[in-house]
C-alpha cells in the first residue's frame, strides 16, 4: 500500500493530487474528510488524542492517518 503510494507520486489516474484516501482501505468508512482537520490538530496533540477526538476508533482507519503522516514527512525530507 504504501509503495503505491509512491509510484503514483502522490496523484490519481486523472491527474489530480491525491490528498487523503476518501475511504478506510479496510473497513471502508469514509475518513477523507477529517484529514484536514486531523493534520491541523496533531500540530498541538499527540496523534492518538487527536484521532480519539474525531471518533476515529477502528485500528484500520486510525493506520491510514499514521501512516499518510509517515509518507508526507518522507516527501518533504
Ligand atoms: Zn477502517
Amino acid at each position: 500500500m504504501v509503495v503505491e503510494e509512491r509510484e503514483r507520486g502522490g496523484r490519481n489516474p486523472t491527474g489530480e493530487l491525491t490528498v487523503f484516501p476518501v475511504r478506510c482501505f479496510t473497513c471502508g468508512k469514509v475518513i477523507g474528510h477529517y484529514w484536514e482537520k486531523y493534520r491541523d490538530m496533531i500540530r498541538e496533540d499527540s496523534p492518538e488524542k487527536v484521532l480519539d477526538s474525531l471518533g476515529i476508533e477502528r485500528y484500520c482507519c486510525r493506520r491510514m492517518f499514521l501512516t499518510h503522516k509517515e509518507i508526507m514527512e518522507e516527501i518533504i525530507d
